[in-house]
């Protein structure tokens, strides 16, 4: 893979990026939005239908209520760096380890670049790669949500770092289960005061 030093040549790569099938199903690439240097990066999936349309993140009913959760937790969106680890949009079905695989390595750049203090991984497939990533032990989605791991990132520039993950459920399966609705909420609630 060419050397990415910068967001702007990873979304140039992405842009091109046959890597896997999924670009198959592209219309746009959905790269990421927000402040390229923020303290708080939100992980998701993979962009849904609106998204590919539109070439932008959490648009539509999930982007509404990520909204209103942001709202409730004390978040600026506009403050955030929002991206997937999946960028091009595709069934659910058709993302596997391979695709997993072949698109988190724009991941893993956007986040050397974007050095946030917290991550958070919206729903199981992001949590278990943020986690797995970081060396903690993988947990369902389920047990876990809201919590907060905390990882030491000690190097010579900066002795004393601490990266925050935090995993949460994804806002489009609280939409989906009227049951996780009110968890949800709460949840990010409670995000507001432990960051
Ligand atoms: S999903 Fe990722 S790896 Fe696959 S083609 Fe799209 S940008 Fe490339």
């Amino acid at each position: 893979m060419e050397e990415l030093n910068s967001l702007e040549e990873i979304f140039e790569a992405v842009e091109n990026c046959e890597k896997c099938k999924l670009h198959e199903f592209r219309d746009k690439c959905v790269f990421a939005e927000g402040k390229n240097n923020a303290n708080i990066m939100l992980v998701g999936l993979s962009p849904g239908r609106q998204e590919n349309l539109s070439g932008r993140l959490f648009v539509g009913p999930s982007g509404d209520f990520l909204n209103e959760l942001l709202q409730l937790a004390g978040l600026d969106r506009n403050e955030l760096y929002i991206t997937n680890i999946i960028k091009c949009h595709a069934p659910t079905y058709a993302i596997g380890p391979k695709e997993i695989s072949a698109c988190s390595i724009y991941l893993d750049k956007q986040i050397d670049i974007v050095n946030p203090k917290v991550i958070i991984a919206l729903g199981s497939v992001a949590g278990r790669y943020i986690l797995e990533k970081y060396n903690i032990a993988n947990q369902k989605v389920s047990d876990i949500h809201g919590q907060v791991f905390s990882v030491s990132m000690k190097d010579l520039f900066s002795p004393d770092r601490t990266l925050k993950i935090i995993p949460m459920f994804h806002p489009a399966a609280a939409l989906r289960s009227e049951g996780l609705l009110e968890l949800v909420k709460k949840d990010w609630q409670n995000l507001g005061e432990k960051l």
